[in-house]
């Protein structure tokens, strides 16, 4: 196991952190409980195969993960760091420091290494977290009185405004997306890092995306065995990047990571340059297609063009067909929230003249559904 220094705590934590986010989960009565016979000898084994970085929230494995986490540590807690969230619901640092006690009470044990704030956006921080009486009080509070080692933010926002959360100055460590497909946040990431912060990253997979086969990105690097080794490699490569936390419901996908996360260096800088020149110019060509400005929108019969377009992109740039399909037919089972997937298009053509790319996109969608619709199998 590769072992990185956390920003200025100087804490050594693995590369590859356990997100205990997808544990297994078996059929219960009405509902799902988590399997605990499977979920916690899956977190033994992630100990033992060097992983110290273990992060939970309140919400995770339908409420369940904290206190199964909580178990599976008992007698091993000094040696690892435990990690989870609370949300910002208000702008109450009693409310706050409720659901701190109650996160606690969950995990059996008096104290947590890295809180976050979690979720939050530049609005949320100004709001709700730093304001009188609020979180931020409630949080240096329970630090004094040693209930959390340190305070950390996971961010979910446009990528210019993490900025002026990290120069508060308030926080530890920051939890961030970033991946081979979404590499919005690395100016971020630099950022942070050189304010002596430490960078956890989640999703480094992609959200599963890059779990599926794609040659031509796991053939960016002739010896990487599949995408989702390339996707964990290019994230460990980082030298911003402290811990590639990856959600792992299984051992077989637990090994796999581990032995990737114990490869000296993960990719040289050379590859890593090579690797992110070669994005960038996929990512040209799938913008000179669609840059996702959403302008065409809304569409009367609530077509979703710009997500249509990206999946599209994701095929025919990234090689991720299945994926893609797999999206596209979702878009078709009727969560009207996300939008419709091209097949129902009735070809009005408002959206056309709307948009900056001059992209014909009645025939796009056409082309779309062809590549991705029933029609392609
Ligand atoms: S042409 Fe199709 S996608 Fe565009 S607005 Fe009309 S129905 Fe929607
Ligand atoms: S207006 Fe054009 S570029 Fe913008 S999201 Fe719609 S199709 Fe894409």
């Amino acid at each position: 196991m590769i072992y990185k220094t956390l920003g200025k705590t100087g804490i050594q934590v693995s590369a590859l952190g356990f997100g205990a986010m997808r544990l297994p989960m078996i059929e219960r009565g009405n509902g799902k409980i988590v399997d605990e016979d499977k979920a916690i000898p899956l977190i033994h084994r992630a100990l033992d195969l060097g992983i110290n970085y273990v992060d939970t929230a309140p919400g995770y494995c339908d409420r369940q993960s904290e206190a199964v986490v909580g178990k599976a540590i008992k007698g091993r807690r000094d040696s690892i760091y435990l990690s989870t969230k609370n949300p910002i619901e208000d702008a109450s640092g009693d409310n706050w420091r409720r659901r701190l006690e109650n996160s606690l009470t969950q995990l059996d044990t008096d104290y947590i290494d890295f809180y976050h704030m979690w979720g939050i956006n530049l609005h949320t921080f100004e709001n709700k977290v730093d304001v009188p009486g609020g979180p931020m009080e409630a949080a240096w509070r329970a630090k004094d009185e040693g209930l959390i080692r340190h305070i950390s933010f996971s961010f979910h926002d446009e990528p210019g405004n993490i900025f002026k959360i990290i120069d508060s100055g308030y926080f530890e460590t920051v939890l961030l997306q970033y991946n081979l497909l979404d590499q919005s946040l690395t100016a971020g990431m630099e950022h942070a890092y050189n304010k002596g912060m430490g960078v956890v990253v989640m999703g480094p997979v992609g959200g599963g995306r890059l779990g599926a086969p794609s040659e031509a990105i796991r053939s960016m690097l002739g010896h990487v065995r599949s995408t989702a080794e390339m996707a964990l490699r290019f994230v460990i490569a980082n030298p911003y990047a402290t811990v590639a936390l990856s959600g792992m419901s299984d051992l077989t996908m637990l090994e796999e990571n581990a032995a990737v996360a114990s490869i000296p260096g993960g990719l040289t800088e050379e590859e890593r340059i090579r690797v992110a020149d070669m994005l960038e110019e996929n990512k040209r060509l799938a913008d000179l297609y669609c840059t996702g400005c959403n302008y065409c929108m809304p569409c009367p019969v609530d077509v979703n063009i710009p997500r249509v377009f990206q999946l599209m992109n994701y095929s025919r740039v990234y090689g991720l067909h299945d994926y893609a399909k797999q999206e596209y037919r979702k878009l078709a089972d009727g969560d009207i929230k996300n939008g419709r997937n091209a097949d129902v298009c009735v070809e009005c053509g408002s959206c056309e003249e709307k948009c900056p790319q001059d992209i014909h996109i009645i025939h796009q969608l056409r082309e779309t559904s062809a590549a991705l619709g029933v029609a392609a199998g």
